[in-house]
């Protein structure tokens, strides 16, 4: 009940016939090449072609197509020894593409980027028994008798090694039999296999909601076709053990599985637990994973053998040959959409995969995103909720503090209310957590005398005061600069105010209000690797910490069984800056963040500092009442024509030189007739919201069509009529996350 087994099988391509191959270079589409004399290409084949000059890698698309005289097609210089691409990748990748409007070959390169595809690593010799059995006439001595008793006993093959050590038969033996058509002996890559997983290993005895919902997603799987799930389950409420039984059945079926997780999320912790669910540590797949294991994973994808993968996004391009399952686990994270060469986002790539796969999509989350949430509202995603925590736990108890009523001191971001809370949950005995999504100390530096800021000369942004690192860091490029002592402008040294706080600066005054608490300060500057997170974790779990300063990187994901206060120290952070979807992200971040608190026996509360009340995501967080939150931000959306109502799209323009860019600019201005005649309106052009970034000036244009409009094929055609020259580059961003 294979995927794969209910693809049709395709004709090959034989020599002197024309293959269309997609090659990694920004073309439309594949070009065509000859099949040589000897060479048989299975579409999906992977195989080299030579480009200009350079020899390429790419894959057999389907039949050529071109109309050119055969001696100027070349022919294709060989074929690699990797498994073909199989179609529902292709039609994915090919999908892919048009919908992001990236050039088909380039979306291919998501697909092969793995290590010596081209140059496999050397292997082994293996020798075995010839297939058609001993020549007659053989010359049998005693040497070359034990040789084939020991091989007749070893289907799979040994090395020279290893026949020299139990049957005492040198290579030169081995040697003479194979030029005697006795043995045949064969260069072979083995990699070690990936454990299987067993199904049904040690699942969680499920709650009565749990296994209403395991059992939903277990038929899912099993009826094997194409079909998205949206789980919305609160933190807490066991939305993991829930979609790993999911993965159980689909392991069970003999397809394969892959969860993908927000890159921050995929701790050693995680992978554990699955390890503890399945008996068996699955496949990881990130940017740590190094070359040898890339490559053994890319192949053992391919081959099918790999039950389960959990990855980061761009395990989504891995060339599985039988997926059943793809499982987004918290899929409203922003880190899901790439926002550097390929723009896409995974969460809707993953649905499209799933589609092409006849395989199942599974999205789930405690906040889900605007765009699932009206794709169950409109019947497109079933849904199915679990409203409450797992076991004892409670909801934390969520209250908001009034920062116009309740302001803290000059130099100082806790409130009164705030502090007394906290010092209350230490000398009990138990975890507070302070929030603040801000790395570095302070977020800018001025000059009180001359009004000089301290910004990076390559962004348009104010650089950020590190102290633990001692410099100036652009959070846009990485510049760093020394921290200074006086102005630049105009020399005066003892009028320089860094205004502000970040979490460093949070943990200086934290340090200073509870001078006995054990702290933690937990920011990507603070932690560098895996293994110093799960070391800074186990100290938090077994207690030897009191308070934890935090950003975004303790809001997912973990489970502190101590904690039992949240305090969020500045919930306003992200409403600003006139972005459409502040809101939703915002909802998103505090709700998650407050979820940590009372995960265990002990009821949490959660202490939001604010000094919007009304605001209604405030409102919304307060009352917990998530469907009314989205509903209205859903009518504000369909207002405005926003997505998931709309459609959008980012034209952003960038180079060194500003007059060029806006010139480009406003020539895709003046050409905006073409998008109008489709039914779509065209801002700009105008400054980006980042109008410098590393050294290149930024204008953008907004392009809004109604839901049906042909939003890709119009902009590709209007793209079209103005010439980009060299020095500018234009980017189409499809479905920004800000806009
Ligand atoms: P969510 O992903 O919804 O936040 P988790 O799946 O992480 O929730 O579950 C929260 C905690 O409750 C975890 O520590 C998990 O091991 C535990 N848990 C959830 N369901 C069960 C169950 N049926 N039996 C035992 N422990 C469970
Ligand atoms: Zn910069």
């Amino acid at each position: 009940m294979s995927g794969a087994a209910r693809e049709p099988r395709e004709a090959v391509f034989g020599p002197g016939e024309r293959v269309a191959v997609l090659v990694p270079a920004p073309l439309d589409g594949p070009l065509d090449y000859r099949v040589p004399e000897g060479m048989v290409l299975a579409p999906g084949a992977i195989v080299e072609v030579g480009l200009g000059r350079r020899g390429v890698i790419g894959a057999v698309w389907g039949p050529g197509t071109a109309a050119m005289a055969d001696d100027r097609v070349k022919p294709v210089r060989r074929v690699l020894e990797v498994p073909p691409l199989g179609a529902p990748l292709r039609r994915f990748v090919a999908r892919a593409a048009e919908y992001t409007l990236t050039p088909p070959g380039q979306m291919l390169q998501l697909a092969l980027r793995v290590p010596d595809l081209a140059n496999p690593p050397q292997g082994r010799i293996v020798y075995r028994l010839a297939p058609a059995g001993l020549p007659p006439g053989l010359r049998v001595t005693e040497a070359r008798q034990r040789a084939l008793d020991t091989l007749a006993g070893a289907p799979e093959g040994l090395t020279a090694a290893a026949i020299a050590e139990t049957a005492g038969a040198s290579p030169a033996v081995l040697r003479a039999m194979v030029a005697a058509g006795a043995l045949s002996a064969a260069r072979e890559h083995r990699e070690t296999p990936y454990p299987a997983l067993f199904g049904q290993a040690a699942g969680q005895h499920l709650s009565g909601p749990q296994e209403a919902a395991a059992s939903t997603l277990r038929a899912a799987v099993a009826s094997g076709g194409f079909a998205t799930l949206l789980i919305r389950g609160v933190t807490g409420s066991g939305k993991t053990e829930v979609y790993l039984e999911a993965v159980a059945e689909a392991i069970a079926q003999g397809r394969q599985a892959l969860v993908l997780v927000p890159e921050v999320a995929l701790t050693p912790a995680f992978l554990a637990r699955v390890e503890a669910r399945f008996g068996a540590r699955p496949a990881a797949w990130h940017h740590g994973v190094g070359q040898a294991e890339r490559r053994r994973l890319w192949m053992a994808t391919a081959a099918g053998e790999v039950p389960l993968v959990v990855g980061a996004r761009s395990a989504l391009f891995l060339p599985f040959r039988r997926l059943g399952l793809i499982v987004v686990d918290e899929e409203h994270d922003g880190s899901y959409k790439q926002e550097d060469g390929v723009l896409y986002h995974a969460r809707d790539m993953a649905v499209l995969r799933a589609a092409e796969e006849g395989a199942l999509a599974v999205l789930a989350s405690a906040t889900p995103s605007l765009e699932s949430w009206a794709n169950a509202e409109a019947g497109k995603y079933r849904r199915i909720d679990l409203p409450e925590r797992f076991g004892p736990a409670a909801m934390p108890e969520i209250r908001l503090v009034d920062l116009r009523g309740d302001a803290p001191p000059r130099d100082a971001w806790l409130s009164e209310r705030l502090a007394l809370a906290i010092d209350r949950r230490i000398a009990a005995g138990e975890q507070a957590l302070l929030f603040l999504n801000r790395r570095g100390y302070a977020p800018l530096t001025l000059c009180r005398n001359c009004g000089h800021r301290f910004a990076c000369p390559d962004c348009d942004v104010a650089m950020v005061t590190h102290r633990l690192r001692g410099r100036l860091v652009c959070h846009q490029c990485g510049r760093t600069a020394p921290l200074p002592r006086a102005c630049p402008a105009c020399g005066r040294d003892d009028r320089l105010s860094e205004c502000g706080p970040g979490v460093e600066r949070i943990a200086e005054e934290a340090a200073r209000r509870f001078p006995g608490a054990r702290l933690s300060v937990l920011s990507s500057d603070h932690v560098t690797g895996p293994q110093e997170m799960r070391a800074r974790l186990e100290e938090i779990a077994e207690g030897r910490v009191d308070l934890i300063v935090g950003t975004q990187i303790v809001a997912k994901g973990h489970n502190f069984p101590r904690l039992t206060l949240v305090g969020v120290v500045d919930a306003d952070l992200g409403l600003h800056g006139g972005d459409l979807r502040a809101a939703e992200r915002t909802f998103q971040l505090i709700s998650q963040v407050a979820g940590r608190a009372g995960r265990a026996e002990k009821p949490g509360t959660a202490l939001i500092q604010t000094a919007n009340p009304d605001h209604p995501v405030m409102r919304a967080i307060l009352s917990g009442e998530a469907e009314a939150f989205w509903a209205a931000e859903a009518e504000a959306r369909l207002a405005a024509g926003a997505p998931p109502y709309g459609r959008m799209a980012g034209v952003i323009l960038s180079g060194p030189q500003e007059g060029p860019v806006w010139e480009v600019a406003r020539a895709l201005g003046r050409g905006r007739g073409m998008l109008e005649r489709a039914g779509i309106e065209l801002y700009g052009p105008a400054p980006a919201p980042l109008a410098r970034l590393r050294g290149r000036f930024r204008v953008r244009l907004l392009a809004k069509a109604p839901k049906g409009a042909p939003l890709q094929a119009a902009l590709k055609a209007w793209r079209a009529q103005v010439k980009v020259p060299g020095a500018v580059r234009l980017t189409i961003d499809i479905d920004p996350q800000s806009f």
